[in-house]
């Protein structure tokens, strides 16, 4: 055990500041950094462990979504192994206050390769502060834009749309739980918000509570962990409308679903809306105890399917405008026409191709529309699939692709199989727990494994060859 922690010839501190100074290039801006890690501080640090305190849980949601990879290569570089991170939130920490979070979420947005540009600065909405003098540890915040007069509806997602509209309207009866599923990027999280804004237009007292079921859970193991278990429990027992994003995620994590059930009971029986959003319908969620898939259809399950082409052009052009940009016809249905099964990346490219007309002060024409398209997608989506890549990664290893999925942990299958859930991590649109799932394993796991594959990757002549036929073969030249 090689760890070193307070009091130790190298002091944690020195450690922690050589890795800060690691990753200080690698952040999209001096903002980032400043925001982001910063206010950190490092309990111990070492090459197994490196365990960070951050001011609160919107710090270990973004650095996980954004910067691990990159913290995770600074790591492997100062402490020469590859140590797994692991946050403890103290709320003492003071997060530094930025001018405008929005600006740092959008500039990470817009540098993070491999990652949907436009995620980030949705989330970043819901950033780490409250512009205010004094920094409490925020809630999620409902996103501004996410309403139903922004969204547009087409045969895709129309029954989803009224669905939503009705029990906007009259929460707490009609449709009791409401489940919305559909695949990444189709819009769930933007109905459910708008769900929340129209109630809060009618009634702006009305108790209206979004979170993620990973956010629930952090907040419930952080509740017992400081004895505040009641003060939980009231939390999400006294709402009028509580909104749970991505439920999938509660699959397997036994304890969370036991309090889930029971806050569900509570607010179920007064009559409080709860809409919940999925990746897919209650009964096909793995390891989600039986009473809760049936509560979920208890009410109403509806869907959301990839948007046909003249909804997507609509979605461009509508986005478009809103930052005061013409987008011709022609530019929008080139653009539709091959970004297909993610509104998201419909929108990522849109966010490149304006920051670009922007910077040089030009119009958006088709040559420029090609430029992004060439850098962003390729022209062949659907988006790639783990089976896809782990397949495509076998391959390349000359291994059976059963074997990335085994339990077998030696050398000669444990690089490919990081090496597969790295490309999975990049990219899918899959979160850590998914990509765990599919490859049977936990998902600081995959966690681990993308950060090491990132730091070896540039140091590394033959990881590099690898992955690079990996991506020939699944038709990623030079991404
Ligand atoms: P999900 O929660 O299903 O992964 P989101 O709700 O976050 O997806 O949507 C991804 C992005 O696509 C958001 O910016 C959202 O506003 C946009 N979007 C998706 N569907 C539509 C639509 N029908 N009209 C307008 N914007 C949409
Ligand atoms: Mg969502």
């Amino acid at each position: 055990m090689e760890q070193v922690s307070s009091g130790s010839s190298e002091p944690v501190l020195v450690l922690w500041e050589r890795i800060l100074e690691g990753l200080r290039p690698h952040l999209p801006s001096p903002q980032a950094f400043d925001t982001w890690f910063r206010p950190l501080r490092a309990r111990c640090l070492g090459s197994d462990i490196i365990e960070l305190e951050v001011p609160n849980l919107f710090f270990v949601d973004w650095i996980q979504e954004h910067y691990l990879a990159t913290l995770m290569a600074a790591a492997v570089q100062v402490t020469g192994g590859t140590p797994q991170i692991r946050f403890a939130v103290c709320p003492d920490l003071e997060p530094v206050a930025v001018e405008d979070p929005l600006a740092d979420a959008l500039a990470t947005s817009l540098g993070t390769a491999g990652q949907s540009p436009v995620s980030g600065a949705l989330r970043g909405a819901a950033g780490p502060f409250r512009r205010q003098a004094h920094l409490a540890p925020t809630e999620p915040r409902l996103q501004p834009r996410f309403t139903f007069s922004t969204f547009v509806v087409g045969s895709s997602n129309q029954l989803a749309h009224a669905t939503c509209l009705a029990v906007a309207e009259n929460p707490g009866f009609i449709y009791n739980p409401l489940f919305i599923y559909g695949g990444v990027g189709l819009g769930k999280t933007h109905l459910m918000t708008a769900i929340g804004h129209t109630v809060l237009e009618r009634r702006s007292d009305a108790r209206v509570l979004y979170v993620s079921a990973e956010r629930f859970m952090n907040e419930m193991i952080f509740s017992i962990q400081r004895g505040q278990q009641l003060a939980f429990r009231d939390k999400y027992r006294n709402v009028d409308l509580l909104l749970i994003d991505d439920v999938q995620f509660l699959a397997g994590k036994d304890g969370t679903q036991d309090e889930f059930f029971y806050t569900f009971g509570a607010l179920h029986e007064a009559h409080k809306q709860i809409v919940l959003t999925s990746d897919k319908p209650p009964r096909d969620i793995k390891n989600l105890e039986e009473r809760l898939v049936s509560r979920f259809n208890q009410g109403m399950v509806t869907d959301i399917k990839p948007p046909d082409l003249e909804t997507r052009v609509a979605i461009l052009k509508r986005r478009a405008a809103a930052h005061g940009h013409q987008l011709g016809n022609d530019v929008a249905l080139m653009i539709a026409s091959r970004v297909r099964a993610n509104v998201r990346h419909l929108e990522g490219v849109l966010v490149r191709l304006t920051a670009l007309t922007e910077l040089g002060r030009t119009k958006i024409t088709r040559a420029l529309a090609e430029e992004v398209l060439r850098d962003y997608a390729s022209p062949e989506e659907p988006s790639l699939t783990p089976e896809r890549i782990a397949q495509a990664t076998a391959e390349q290893f000359g291994l059976p692709v059963e074997l990335l999925r085994s339990k077998r942990r030696t050398n000669t299958i444990a690089l490919p199989r990081q090496v597969a859930m790295y490309l999975t991590r990049r990219k899918t649109g899959l979160s850590l727990s998914d990509i765990g799932d599919w490859f049977k394993r936990d998902h600081t796991t995959v966690m681990h494994a993308c950060g090491k594959i990132e730091a070896q990757r540039t140091s590394d002549p033959k990881l590099a060859q690898a992955l690079a036929g990996i991506l020939e073969k699944l038709g990623q030249v030079g991404s």
